[in-house]
């Protein structure tokens, strides 16, 4: 088994302090999640994929550098964290750190996607051979709203996460640059 590694922080720092102490590696992802007494723990991922969706309440996962949507989060980034039952996600790119976290508006959002998954999701696959999943979050998040930016442009994303109701705070990294 892959051994965690690990970053340990003061109990009395907010989450937002936390969040600018999270790991990154320009070539591969990273994921993991931070603990309830304020450790962060994390794995390697792959160039372009990690293992960021399981349970724990704050998960986090980083986007390369040579990525070209680096510093957005991917559709199956929001779509995972709105059916999740998680409070906060964190996707840290090249330059911007996304803290995305889930409201009650976005849980009843979750709530009817489910529903309608119940009634139609195995229909909705098996009427379109080989298609892939990402046009599946596409199709079933546009009903709430939400349409996918062309473009690799954090406020177009920002934009159209929004209408799902998840509450979104961006750092820029440049802002945290400590002398070290
Ligand atoms: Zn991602």
């Amino acid at each position: 088994m892959e051994k965690w590694s690990e970053i340990r922080i003061n109990s009395n720092v907010s989450l937002l302090q936390i969040v600018k102490k999270l790991p990154y590696a320009k070539d591969n992802e990273l994921f993991g999640h931070i603990t309830s007494t304020n450790r962060i723990r994390y794995l390697q991922g792959e160039h372009n994929w990690c293992n960021c969706n399981y349970s724990e309440s704050i998960t986090f996962h980083t986007h390369p550098a040579n990525y070209k949507y680096t510093n957005v989060p991917s559709i199956r980034d929001i779509y995972n964290f709105l059916k999740s039952n998680k409070q906060v996600t964190i996707i840290v790119g090249d330059k911007v750190i996304w803290v995305i976290k889930s409201t009650v508006k976005s849980k009843q959002i979750a709530k009817s996607i489910a529903k309608w998954e119940n009634i139609h999701l195995i229909d909705w696959f098996s009427k379109r051979a080989n298609i892939d999943a990402d046009k599946y979050f596409r199709f079933i998040l546009s009903k709430f709203g939400f349409n996918q930016p062309h473009t690799a442009k954090t406020n177009n994303w920002l934009k159209q996460i929004k209408k799902l109701h998840l509450s979104i705070k961006l750092i820029e990294k440049n802002d945290q640059e400590t002398s070290s």
